[in-house]
This record gives structure tokens, C-alpha cells and sequence, in this order.
């Protein structure tokens, strides 16, 4: 019998049921999530980081998206899995970039004054 092998550092994956520790989300990490319907073709999924949740359009199989928490500064691929019971799971893998949202206008408007 094959004794498991560590993982390498930053392949690591969460299936929808592991607790993990936010510290863990490193880029290259993969997170397994249920997502719950949101009427229509729309998805909501709850992000790793904190658990808020993101809307999802479910349309294609395999169908990706790119979701970004402005909270954790944390974006991820997303590919929409459909579990062919009716279901669909959601997988994230971590991104390299951080999120930054623009919030507000420049005071003196939207373009450079003299
Ligand atoms: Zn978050």
C-alpha cells in the first residue's frame, strides 16, 4: 500500500465539505462549493475566503467565470460544474492578482483638470 505523498505547496484542493483557513488560500489552491439556484439560469455560490456570496450565470457546461472578493482582495477562476443530478458545484481556483474595486469619483472629476 502507497503511503500518501505530501502535497506540493500551492496545489493544494478543498473538496465542498473541507473547513479551511483563509491563510491557506494561496494562488494554484482549488476549492470545491455547492452553489444554490438564484431563479432563472443564475447561481449563487458562497467565495472560499469568507463565505459571502457571488452570483453565477450558470449557462454552458464547464462554463467559467471570474469572481473577485473586494473584501479579502482575493479573485479566482471559476469553473460551474454541472453534477448531472440536478445540481451544480462551483470549482475556484485561486488567482495570482489581488482585487481592488474603484470606489469613488476624483473629487475634481472624472478627467485631469488643469
Ligand atoms: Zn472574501
Amino acid at each position: 500500500m502507497l503511503t500518501p505523498r505530501p502535497r506540493p505547496a500551492g496545489a493544494q484542493h478543498f473538496g465542498a465539505d473541507d473547513q479551511l483557513n483563509p491563510n491557506l488560500l494561496i494562488p494554484g489552491v482549488t476549492v470545491r462549493r455547492y452553489t444554490e439556484p438564484a431563479g432563472g439560469i443564475r447561481l449563487d455560490v458562497a467565495v472560499p475566503c469568507c463565505g459571502r456570496l457571488a452570483r453565477l450565470r450558470r449557462g454552458l457546461d464547464h462554463a467559467q467565470a471570474l469572481i473577485g472578493c473586494p473584501f479579502c482582495g482575493l479573485a479566482y477562476d471559476v469553473t460551474v460544474i454541472d453534477e448531472l443530478d440536478g445540481g451544480h458545484a462551483a470549482l475556484f481556483k485561486v488567482r495570482e492578482e489581488e482585487v481592488t474595486l474603484a470606489r469613488r469619483r476624483h473629487k475634481s472629476g472624472p478627467r485631469d483638470r488643469p
